[in-house]
């Protein structure tokens, strides 16, 4: 019996192995396979600027259409893909994919949305991962403005002195940076305050009670504030109900995105929202209008 992984994969399940085991073998090799086949997917979440009530921009996120298994989420395949390494090849799909569709929506005249990809942090600290932007960006023919990465606190805060470095050749380019789920790491003011970001998404967990919830709305109050002296834009993560979206509103919020809006969609759908948006079909505030 044998085992390899890599180039050619093969593999053999021996008597040995766990169940478990065997069951991440196959996952692992059925996500090369993904790759090659391209059974993965974008979806696009739309990000609603609150004062105006339109759709400015757009958050890619990943699905695997497994052939058996149907649509797979990214919480059940990213783990795996990073413990593996192969983060870095899909983590390259969706860089160039996200940048292929955007480019393509201009030239559809649908919308110039900027569309946000989520950078694990092995892609991040890959050596070579500003030309690898940089390239992708070429050959879609994308403006770097129409790009936006996410990164975590705990990607950007790990060696925090390297990480300057990357952002700077990063916003230099011309790209957006904001950090995802803020609040849920740990930050140090000093490097928030130092890094070339150009925004703050407030993680969905203080979102969820904030109307009901003192802590949390003292919580999801000072992220603002933070934000806006920092002279940064704060987004606001699942937003489901109105009355959430009202009270974000009055905390001077810049843009939210979830539920209440839209889940994420496939690139077609988003394109069909994007168009009624531009007849004055879509208004995601609409409903929200008459409570003013
Ligand atoms: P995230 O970047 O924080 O994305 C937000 C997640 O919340 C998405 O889940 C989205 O579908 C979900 N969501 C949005 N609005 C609402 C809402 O109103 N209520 C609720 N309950 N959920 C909402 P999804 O698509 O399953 O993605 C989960 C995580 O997987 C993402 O969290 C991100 O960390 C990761 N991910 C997604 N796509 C990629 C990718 O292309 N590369 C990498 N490295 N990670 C990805
Ligand atoms: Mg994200
Ligand atoms: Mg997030
Ligand atoms: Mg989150």
């Amino acid at each position: 019996h044998s085992k390899k992984i890599g180039g050619n994969t093969y593999s053999f399940f021996t008597p040995s192995m766990n169940a478990f085991a065997q069951q991440r073998l196959k996952m692992e090799n059925g996500l090369r396979r993904a790759l090659v086949n391209g059974e993965l997917e974008l979806h696009y979440q739309p990000k609603v600027d609150i004062t105006t009530g339109r759709i400015s921009s757009t958050e890619a996120l990943i699905r695997w259409r497994h052939p058996e298994r149907g649509l797979v989420p990214p919480g059940d395949f990213i783990p795996l893909a990073e413990e593996t390494g192969l983060i870095l090849q899909i983590g390259e799909w969706v860089l160039r994919e996200a940048c292929r569709q955007a480019r393509q929506w201009q030239v559809n005249n649908v919308a110039p949305v900027r569309v946000a990809i989520n950078m694990s942090a092995q892609q991040f600290r890959q050596k070579n991962l500003v030309s690898v932007v940089q390239s992708a960006l070429e050959d879609a023919n994308l403006e770097p403005t129409y790009l936006e990465i996410e990164l975590t606190e705990s990607a950007v805060m790990h060696n925090a002195a390297t990480s300057t470095a990357i952002l700077e050749q990063l916003s230099r380019l011309g790209v957006h940076i904001s950090i995802d789920d803020f609040g849920t790491g740990y930050s140090s003011l000093n490097y928030l305050r130092r890094f070339p970001l150009d925004k703050l998404k407030i993680d969905r967990s203080f979102i969820k009670d904030v109307v009901a919830n003192p802590e949390d709305a003292a919580i999801v109050h000072a992220i603002i504030s933070l934000a806006h002296s920092l002279r940064l834009k704060v987004i606001a993560e699942g937003v489901e109900t109105e009355q959430q979206l009202q009270f974000l509103r009055g905390l001077g919020c810049d843009q939210y995105q979830g539920f209440f809006c839209s889940p994420a969609m496939t690139a077609d759908r988003f394109a069909e929202m994007m168009q009624d948006q531009n007849v004055g079909k879509f208004d995601p505030l609409a409903t929200m209008s008459r409570l003013y």
